[in-house]
């Protein structure tokens, strides 16, 4: 029985998905006891050097699902970087998410000596010419400024052997499926190449045709995000009625603070200002306000000087 129990305990750990000793000692650091269902599904063919498509959203735990294989990939032949040609490139359509991949990295490498750095445009681009003519094994990438870097001779791709390119999807929005696709030229023809996005639309998925050599597909439902100290209801109400619903809702003064989203921008200033006329301190905030309008909203209903704050999503 109690072999039993602990067989099942080794399904789910960490310790059974054969990653090197520094990446579990990382993952137990992290305070991390189970993978994620992304994490289960891609760490074993990915470490069996499988290329990937993997539908999943941000918060399900996809960045650990392809960075620790590859730092397991990269440890076991872990020499010295070569200057301006790293072995592992990971593109993301924004500095932030390439600055968290990054920070990523450093924290499940923290135990191994491979180096990473994480390049994007907005900033100044001689501290990041000088870290790649240095070496790094992991290099992490916004497309265009890692075009430039190209471009300019600080950077080769021939030694890349792990590509992978996070929220495949966004990419497209942003419009950076061209600098992609160049990118992509002057990649090995050889190498492990994953792609994750969070939806599948037509021409992502004829970019992972082009771009993935016969790939495991993995998906998993969007991370679950609600918490426990809200309560959820759900009112079923004809269109007339919503309004009065709101008001009587809002009667409660025990509601001291109310987060209102609509569909429509237009739908979020009507609501705000119905519940103006109707006396309630309100505010909408969505995207055709002005950056410092958005702010001011944003402070007025955290200091509790509005009660309710109408927004888009
Ligand atoms: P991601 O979807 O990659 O942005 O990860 C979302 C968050 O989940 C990050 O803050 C990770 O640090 C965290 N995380 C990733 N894997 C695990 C895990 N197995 N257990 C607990 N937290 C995790």
């Amino acid at each position: 029985m109690s072999l039993l129990k602990k067989e099942q305990h080794h399904m789910t750990d960490f310790t059974g998905l054969k990653l090197a000793q520094p990446l579990l000692r990382a993952i137990a650091d992290e305070g991390y006891t189970t993978p994620t269902p992304i994490q289960l599904k891609s760490i074993p063919p990915l470490l069996e050097g499988r290329d990937l498509l993997g539908v999943a959203q941000t918060g399900t735990g996809k960045t650990a699902s392809f960075a620790l294989p590859l730092l397991h990939r990269l440890s076991s032949n872990g020499s010295k970087p070569e200057s301006r040609k790293p072995r592992a490139l990971i593109l993301a359509p924004t500095r932030e998410l390439a600055g968290q991949i990054n920070d990523s990295f450093r924290s499940y490498g923290r135990h191994m000596h491979l180096r990473s750095t994480v390049v994007f445009g907005g900033a100044s681009i001689r501290p990041q010419i000088k870290t790649l003519a240095q070496g790094v094994h992991i290099l992490v990438a916004t497309p265009g400024r890692l075009i430039d870097l190209m471009n300019q001779g600080h950077l080769r791709l021939d030694d890349v052997e792990v590509f992978i390119l996070d929220e495949a999807d966004r990419m497209l929005d942003m419009g950076f499926i061209p600098d992609v696709k160049k990118i992509a030229a002057k990649l090995p023809v050889n190498r492990q190449t994953v792609l994750f996005s969070a939806t599948m639309p037509k021409t992502i998925q004829g970019l992972a045709d082009g771009l993935l050599k016969d790939p495991v597909q993995v998906e998993v439902a969007p991370a679950a995000t609600t918490v426990d100290k809200i309560e959820q209801r759900v009112l079923f109400v004809a269109k007339d009625n919503k309004r009065s619903l709101l008001g009587e809702l809002m009667s409660d003064a025990e509601i001291a603070r109310v987060l209102i989203f609509t569909r429509t921008k237009h739908g979020a200033d009507r609501v705000a200002k119905h519940l103006h006329q109707s006396g309630i301190l309100s505010d909408a905030i969505h995207g055709n306000k002005s950056q410092n309008a958005r702010q001011r909203a944003l402070n007025s209903f955290r200091s509790g000087k509005v009660r309710a704050l109408v927004a888009t999503d």
